[in-house]
């Protein structure tokens, strides 16, 4: 995140060739150090924003000349003042440069915030490919609490890669995996599932309703 005039710019989705290059090389068993470093780095300052629009959105914004939290009350008139530098920006300003890019980290934020705090523990390029492997093969879990089982939504990586969320859910479908990415891989596939799952279970639901209505 920087700021640009007026506005604030956030850093940008990755492009889905980087990451298709990076797990080609990664399946047969070639490690870019230089590719894995940039996709990382990347995906961290992605991550960080995603953390920053998040905590925004339920009233803290991050002041991005230095860092102090200022409170605010979705007022998009409001003037968001920052008292130790004297920044400022008004909550409607504010609240477009972020609208409708993937910024929110919703469901998967736990996910994201992961990724942050670990990386810059990673010792090597190895570690680094498994905590890039782990996040983009995260997915949104539904906070609802009348489900009985977990479901989830959509993949993580829609805030993260570039493209629509039918585009990401097929790019990561087709992704060439290595043996050592398989598990998480599949993992994310039973993920994607539960919605399947959850949306046919309601389906039924509503037709048993249905028919049981027109019997009384
Ligand atoms: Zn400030």
């Amino acid at each position: 995140m920087h700021l640009e005039g007026e506005t604030i710019k956030w850093s940008p989705r990755v492009p889905q060739h980087k990451i298709r290059v990076l797990y080609e090389k990664d399946a047969q068993g070639i490690i870019d150090e230089e590719l894995i470093d940039e996709v990382a780095f990347s995906f961290f300052a992605r991550c960080s924003d995603i953390l920053i629009v998040t905590e925004a959105s339920v009233g803290r914004v991050k002041c991005p000349k230095c860092g102090t939290i200022i409170k605010h009350k979705w007022d998009k008139k409001e003037l968001m003042r920052c008292k130790n530098c004297s920044w400022g920006m008004t909550w409607g300003i504010y609240f477009k440069s972020y609208q409708r890019k993937q910024l929110h980290g919703g469901g998967a934020f736990k996910a994201f915030e992961i990724f942050v705090n670990e990386l810059p523990k990673a010792r090597n390029a190895r570690e680094k490919m498994l905590i890039i492997d782990r996040l983009i093969h995260e997915a949104h879990q539904w906070d609802n609490p009348n489900l009985t089982e977990e479901v989830f939504t959509r993949p993580a990586a829609v805030n993260i890669i570039s493209g629509k969320l039918n585009q990401v859910r097929k790019f990561l479908i087709d992704l060439s995996i290595g043996p050592e990415r398989k598990d998480n891989h599949d993992k994310w596939k039973e993920r994607e599932l539960t919605w399947e799952k959850y949306s046919e279970n309601k389906k039924k639901e509503l037709e048993a309703a249905k028919k049981s209505k027109m019997k009384e």
